[in-house]
């Protein structure tokens, strides 16, 4: 914290107002004064995720989750709080200063020095791959697939010499350090001597890019029959495979309604080379949903080519459902899945070298809705090849499960109807039948779900108050018996009046600043508080208070989610108490209510204070007594001014 200036996180939560935000996620419908929708964080059925406009904050009341734009975006794009300022900031066109990052610039240099290190291996490979002696085999390699100079070129495809020090050497010479050439992903660490080692050798390599044409990571194939055939480079500082695909920084400057996706960087290249710009490949691992996000960022439709082999129909099956299951949470996203098929099991560079560029335009064309793909699937897969009799009772099943991932009834019901007269059944009873499954496995989700919930709640409510709350930095000293351990337990607790004090502080925003209508003194102070962690909380509420509340609780959030007030997440106290508050829009009755809290509350301390000197007066010497008789007589003073105030009220 406090990294980007202040300033600059204000008016990003300002400009990024936080319904538009969620918006981009989550289908939003107004109740009320809040908005409601189902949690992208959390598997549901009912909308338990809150947006709340006024305040600029959301909060899902079935896993928990909550907080401001900020928090919203790190929780949904996987980033880190200074990524996600930044992409917020880009989206409202809030600049941020380059300078002032100090706790941040470490981890982004780490990252700069990777991306350059991946750079300089690319550079070493392509060279390597045209040189005349060195590079031979991989260009025979490439010839022999056909990869013309104009595409090796395009994709920056390079070799790794045959070699364990090769490039290791070579960048050793640049001056990188061994642990930053480990944190490149490209180097593995010896056993026995504990040095760095190139990881690819005598493989054609491929640079992988993210969206925007910087280098993240590689790629290597085999250029003979060797095992692995593929090998990646890991994931790093710079390279997450479950967030990137193959060949987006070509295929989204195409600007494409539809996006094509295969299985392996080799069949995106062709795609490439024959003209289908707009294709793009997963990366080694089954499709993911940051991957089906990112392509609703560019397009409107993907087209799916699975490998026709077993391994690839069954790839084809899981990440239907798990499309399916993702489109179901996310309403926002709007995006068309459609399962191509390349005739006679061939891939679909294959077809193209065979049958040309036009014929494959057809096979594109001609790809299946889901729905379409599901029912033929579970026709082919269950009727006897010799026979061709249809094994009724299997098909029932595998069309009941199908069409119970559907994401609207429309689908479900084409579905059911197609599959009615091959069952001998009315669509009806089918579309029943894929409504019970659909249930039955929302209840089992919801089950596992809550349990998994809980368990993350219990463990976060324990991690809180770690969070580096630093006692010291309280506004008073801490007394410590000199026997005492230094380091004082924190302590959660908070009555109810003193909740309520908070809560209506927070409500009364600007009107506690103005001094017309309370007086200065009058302003809470940590002091007035008992517990270690409400102390914290109003102690950094003055100081980010400063009379503009528009983002005030939005900023708050940040300090909520780190904090528990009794033993319960502090954002989920103070919401609660806030929203008590706010139900009196009349400023004049809020500050009421507020100063008569305040004053019951400070009486309750000064009665503790009275209590507690007069038990020490007992065994005082005169001197002290005389003292603590002053003290008395200042605090009865004090008290009786207060009871003038609640008088007055
Ligand atoms: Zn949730």
């Amino acid at each position: 914290m406090g990294l980007i200036p202040e300033s600059v996180i204000e008016e990003v939560l300002t400009r990024a107002d936080i319904e538009s935000v969620v918006s981009r996620y989550v289908l939003l419908k107004r109740q009320g004064g809040n908005m409601w929708g189902l949690c992208p964080f959390h598997s549901e059925k009912t909308a338990s995720f809150s947006v709340n406009p006024s305040k600029n904050i959301f909060k899902c009341f079935g896993c928990g989750k909550g907080g401001n734009a900020i928090n919203f975006i790190m929780e949904i794009e996987h980033m880190s709080y200074p990524e996600a300022i930044r992409h917020l900031a880009g989206l409202y066109g809030v600049e941020v200063p380059e300078t002032g990052y100090s706790g941040e610039s470490s981890q982004k240099e780490e990252r700069d020095r990777v991306k350059d290190i991946l750079k300089e291996a690319a550079k070493f490979y392509y060279k390597a791959f045209n040189d005349e002696s060195t590079g031979k085999p991989a260009r025979d390699y490439a010839a022999k697939r056909g990869l013309t100079k104009q595409t090796l070129d395009n994709f920056g495809i390079g070799y790794s010499p045959i070699n364990w020090t090769a490039l290791y050497d070579h960048l050793k010479q640049k001056g990188y350090k061994d642990e930053e050439l480990l944190n490149s992903g490209i180097f593995a660490k010896s056993e026995k001597t504990g040095k760095p080692y190139d990881l690819f050798r005598g493989r054609l390599m491929f640079p992988i890019f993210d969206s925007f044409g910087t280098i993240i990571a590689f790629g290597g194939r085999a250029l003979g029959d060797e095992k692995p055939k593929y090998i990646n480079s890991p994931d790093s500082l710079v390279y997450n495979k479950q967030n990137h695909l193959y060949a987006m920084n070509f295929a989204r400057k195409e600007q494409a309604k539809q996006l094509i996706v295969v299985e392996g960087y080799m069949d995106a290249i062709a795609m490439h080379a024959a003209g289908f710009k707009n294709t793009v490949a997963a990366l080694g691992t089954s499709f993911t949903d940051s991957q089906l996000k990112l392509c609703s960022r560019y397009a409107e439709e993907v087209v799916f080519f699975f490998d026709a082999d077993a391994a690839g129909q069954k790839a084809a099956l899981r990440a239907i459902q798990m499309m399916m299951e993702y489109l179901k949470k996310l309403t926002g996203i709007n995006i068309r899945i459609r399962i191509a098929k390349v005739p006679d099991g061939k891939d679909p560079d294959e077809y193209i070298k065979t049958n040309g560029a036009e014929k494959f335009k057809d096979v594109v064309k001609n790809a299946l809705y889901v729905e379409d793909y599901l029912l033929a699937r579970a026709k082919d897969d269950n009727t006897d090849p010799e026979t061709g009799e249809l094994d009724r009772g299997r098909y029932q099943k595998d069309i009941c499960i199908y069409g119970s991932w559907m994401n609207d009834e429309i689908k479900m019901s084409r579905m059911a109807g197609v599959a009615a007269p091959l069952l001998g059944a009315t669509s009806q009873a089918v579309m029943n039948q894929m409504i019970k499954f659909q249930q039955a496995e929302e209840k089992k989700h919801e089950q596992q779900d809550s349990r998994a919930l809980e368990r993350q709640r219990i463990q976060d409510i324990a991690g809180r108050n770690k969070a580096d709350m630093d006692i010291n930095a309280l506004d008073e000293p801490v007394e410590v018996a000199p026997s005492q351990p230094v380091f004082k337990k924190v302590v959660d607790t908070a009555t109810k009046d003193e909740i309520d004090l908070f809560a209506y502080a927070l409500s009364l925003g600007n009107a506690l600043a103005d001094s017309k209508k309370i007086d200065k003194t009058d302003i809470i102070r940590p002091n007035d508080f008992s517990g270690d962690t409400i102390r914290e909380l109003v102690r950094i509420f003055l100081n980010i208070f400063d009379g503009r509340n528009e983002t005030l609780f939005a900023r708050m959030s940040d300090y909520f989610s780190k904090l528990t007030i009794n033993g319960m997440p502090a954002e989920d106290v103070m919401l609660k108490a806030v929203e008590n508050a706010d139900r009196s829009s009349n400023v004049d009755i809020k500050r009421d209510m507020y100063l008569a809290l305040l004053f019951k509350v400070r009486t309750s301390i000064i009665d503790r204070e009275e209590e507690n000197l007069i038990s020490r007066r007992a065994s005082a010497s005169d001197e002290e007594k005389a003292k603590i008789d002053e003290m008395l007589r200042r605090l009865s003073e004090y008290k009786l001014t207060l009871r003038n105030k609640i008088g007055e009220l």
